[in-house]
């Protein structure tokens, strides 16, 4: 069987936070590969997002240095709205022989009741869990817990320092700060 980590996000933009729990997922479960899944309208989050196009290109310089990562478009290429169980459910079906462990943060734990059908997605995955900063991994459903070095970096506070033109250097991966500079994303 393949062991195989996924870790979804809105990925605006991709940052150190998300490369340190996807790394460290991958290297204390001793996971084959984490797959990163730019969301392409996030059922959870309700405010505009940068072109998905954009964010799935910021992964693919974010993930270039490590082997193990890969970028996986299936929600950016399914049209509207994707939910997580729409997205594994198709990963299942394409990809037999496979465990999938869904990483997520403390921030996202929390909201576990509130996925769609996931009772269903419980039996589909193993949930993975990372603290954040401010947050538990308390969960009523059953979430293995990988402990990290905490990071509070988030993609927020990065927009927002970058619409007041503070630095975001080591916060995200030198290309994706050459990438953004570039488009102008976020002024
Ligand atoms: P935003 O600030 O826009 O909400 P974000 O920084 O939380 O974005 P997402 O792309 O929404 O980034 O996150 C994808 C996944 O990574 C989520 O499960 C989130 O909890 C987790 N994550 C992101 N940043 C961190 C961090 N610094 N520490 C732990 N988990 C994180």
């Amino acid at each position: 069987m393949k062991q195989i980590g996924l870790l979804g996000g809105t990925f605006d933009p991709p940052h150190l936070g998300h490369l340190i729990i996807a790394e460290e997922v991958r290297a204390n479960l001793g996971l084959d590969e984490i797959w990163f899944i730019p969301s392409q309208e996030p059922p959870h989050k309700q405010k505009a997002t940068t072109d998905a196009v954009d964010r799935a290109e910021m992964v693919r310089y974010a993930i270039s240095t490590n082997e193990y990562f890969k970028l996986n478009p299936i929600e950016i290429e399914r049209p509207g709205k994707s939910f997580t169980i729409d997205t594994i459910r198709q990963l299942r079906d394409e990809n037999p022989n496979t465990d999938f462990y869904f990483i997520i943060g403390a921030d996202m734990v929390e909201y576990l009741p509130k996925w769609k059908d996931i009772e269903e997605l419980t039996e589909l995955v193993k949930f993975v869990g990372v603290e954040r900063q401010g947050y538990k991994v308390k969960s009523e459903y059953p979430v293995i817990k990988v402990q990290i070095p905490t990071i509070e970096v988030s993609s927020t506070a990065i927009r927002e320092r970058l619409q007041n033109g503070i630095s975001v250097k080591y916060q995200v991966p030198e290309p994706v700060e050459t990438y953004i500079k570039e488009k102008d994303l976020y002024e």
